[in-house]
């Protein structure tokens, strides 16, 4: 899997799932990401796309293809 060059995803590398709050690294993705299953009103981009916005906006690492998280 990588990334989707399509809306909402826009071929960006950092996608958060709103309805999570969990930001996912689409280089890194693994099949439990399940962002084939996030709704597209639940994606969220970052300006500028890089792990330090997305977690200066408050999201947490996913588990799977960041690591670290939180909870
Ligand atoms: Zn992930």
């Amino acid at each position: 899997m990588s990334r989707r060059y399509h809306s909402p995803f826009n071929g960006n590398r950092y996608i958060g799932n709103t309805n999570t709050n969990e930001v996912h690294d689409l280089d890194k993705e693994e099949s439990s990401c399940q962002i084939n299953r996030i709704k597209d009103s639940h994606v969220k981009t970052f300006i500028p796309d890089t792990h330090s916005q997305a977690k200066s906006e408050g999201f947490d690492n996913c588990a799977h293809c960041i690591g670290n998280s939180r909870y």
